[in-house]
């Protein structure tokens, strides 16, 4: 995939969309999966917005269930399944287990309760497990659960509920996704910024883009415009319409990437006070913790965790380590991000993560709300919208992304082949899927690219030249964060920063 902006100015688009997260990425794939002429044009890099600082879950939402929102679970877990065939190298099976404790919120009998309920929920579409059973819900008893989880307070704790969700590479999935409308004939560039609309009697008929690599400015023209700019709807919408209402709420999360894993299974924790869950993941060797859910409405491109943030995450933290066991001092990644939630009042954690796709007066079509499990479908609606008299692909059947597919070749076979390491090998497999052979084709010609980016990671030189070339890398924290998710692993020497750079330059 190219950065070529040339080919931008060339004739009229059928759809023009605007943000490169989850649900344009998504979009813009759909779209050139139906045959339309497809533009796609996000102002940092792909994922660069929300879409790579979520909890990386691909899950229905046990905490829904408490605010009755049955529908959306229902169909969370549905693209759950969804997810799991079509992108089966980034979206993978997690176990999760509630510890419950005297004098809990939600005692034992509901918390077993509710995860019955989710799995009845899913229906047909249970997490299906490698060994072929499904991942169903269950009771853990006291004891056991302590050797599950070590570490975990025994004062008070009376056992607690395992059930199975999915993890996923949530920039990788965008970028996968914007990989897959290339393939299928759709223009993407990062780096663009949509400045303005074009009208035609009153109707949008393109943008005025700004390449902020270049500096320069032009003219793209399309039959339809779709924002899908999550956080930066109401940004986007005012320099249309004025000083309209907002149509999104805009509320911080923030996570922080801790050394270690405590287990292979994740740990949802239901917070003391204000009703709310968090999670404590493991995450490439190490643990995922977050998140918050705060009100934010200054400027979304400053978006950043504060003291307060990572205090409310410690606090709670204690109350089910012993004190200690959590040192603010070891953190290894803090990062925020922002749900662009469907505008209404009340509690954040309270408002539902449905989404709207509204078409204004001018055509323009807007995207709120939703969460990335949901990308499938958030796409599937709009099309409905930019294509009212036609029924879009079904693609319920499979939607797949880039590198999906089934992987045939044994790791062990390909490291001999290729004078790699099994361990790189299956690393490889995991992050590209099918188009490891993509990044390995690159390190015949120079064997030099099959040596260590860095003793941080397993990642090889190759992946650097493959990120600039295949994946659009422009700056070196493309790479770092969201191609190959470095930022995650503590580095000592630096090597891998290093040898980006010089690539790169
Ligand atoms: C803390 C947190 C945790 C979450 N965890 C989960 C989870 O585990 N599972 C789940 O299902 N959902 C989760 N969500 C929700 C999910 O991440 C979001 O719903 C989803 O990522 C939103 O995607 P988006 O494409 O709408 O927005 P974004 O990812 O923010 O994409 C919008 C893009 O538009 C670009 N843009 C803005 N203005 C312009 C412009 N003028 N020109 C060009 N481009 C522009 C931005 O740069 C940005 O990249 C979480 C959300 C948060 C905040």
């Amino acid at each position: 995939m190219q950065r070529d902006l040339s080919k931008f100015t060339h004739g009229t688009y059928d759809v023009l969309i605007v943000g490169g997260g989850i649900n344009g990425a998504a979009i813009a794939h759909m779209a050139a999966l139906n045959g339309l002429k497809v533009a796609l044009l996000e102002k940092g890099d792909f994922a660069s917005g929300t879409s790579s600082k979520s909890t990386k879950l691909i899950h229905g939402g046990l905490r829904y269930l408490e605010t009755f929102d049955f529908d959306l679970v229902r169909e969370s877990l549905r693209e759950r399944a969804f997810l799991l065939r079509d992108a089966p190298h980034l979206v993978k099976p997690l176990s999760f287990i509630v510890p419950v404790y005297r004098g809990d919120r939600k005692p034992l009998w509901m918390m077993r309760l509710g995860v019955w309920l989710y799995d009845r929920l899913a229906g047909k579409y249970t997490i299906g497990l490698p060994a072929g059973q499904a991942g169903k819900h269950r009771f853990i008893p006291r004891d056991e659960l302590i050797g599950l989880m070590p570490g975990l307070k025994e004062e008070g704790l009376l056992g607690g509920v395992s059930y199975y969700d999915a993890q996923m590479d949530d920039a990788r999935l965008v970028l996968e996704n914007v990989l897959s409308a290339q393939v299928h004939g759709a223009h993407a560039a990062n780096y663009v910024e949509v400045r303005s609309f074009l009208k035609k009697d009153g109707q949008a008929a393109g943008v005025l883009a700004f390449d902020t690599v270049s500096g320069r400015e032009f003219e793209i023209f399309a039959r339809k415009v779709v924002c899908a700019v999550g956080p930066w709807t109401n940004v986007l919408m005012r320099e249309e319409e004025g000083n309209v209402p907002p149509l999104v709420r805009t509320t911080k999360g923030i996570h922080v990437v801790y050394p270690g894993k405590i287990s292979d299974h994740a740990l949802l924790i239901p917070t003391s006070k204000d009703k709310r869950v968090f999670f404590i993941i493991p995450w490439m060797g190490n643990s995922l913790i977050g998140t918050t859910d705060t009100d934010y409405t200054a400027d979304p491109d400053a978006v950043a965790a504060d003291q307060e943030d990572i205090d409310y995450l410690f606090r709670e933290l204690n109350r089910v380590f012993p004190e200690g066991t959590f040192r603010k001092e070891q953190i290894i990644a803090v990062f925020a991000g922002l749900r662009p939630l469907v505008h209404r009042e009340g509690e954040p954690a309270k408002i539902s993560r449905n989404h709207v796709i509204k078409e204004a007066y001018s055509g323009i079509i807007y995207v709120m709300g939703g969460k990335y499990t949901t990308y499938r479908k958030i796409a599937e609606d709009c099309l409905r919208v930019i294509l009212p008299s036609r029924k879009p692909v079904d693609t319920r059947a499979g939607f797949p992304v880039f590198g999906s597919g089934e992987i045939t070749e044994s790791a062990q076979e390909v490291a001999k082949e290729n004078g790699v390491n099994t361990g790189v090998v299956r690393y490889l497999m995991d992050l590209y899927g099918t188009r490891y052979k993509d990044v390995l084709r690159l390190t015949q010609n120079n064997p030099a690219l099959k040596e260590p980016l860095c003793a941080c990671s397993p990642a090889i030189k190759a992946q650097v030249v493959y990120a600039i070339e295949t994946e659009m890398a422009v700056k070196d924290e493309d790479i770092i964060k969201r191609r190959l998710s470095l930022v995650y692993r503590p580095c000592r020497s630096g090597q891998c920063v290093q040898e980006i750079r010089q690539r790169i330059g």
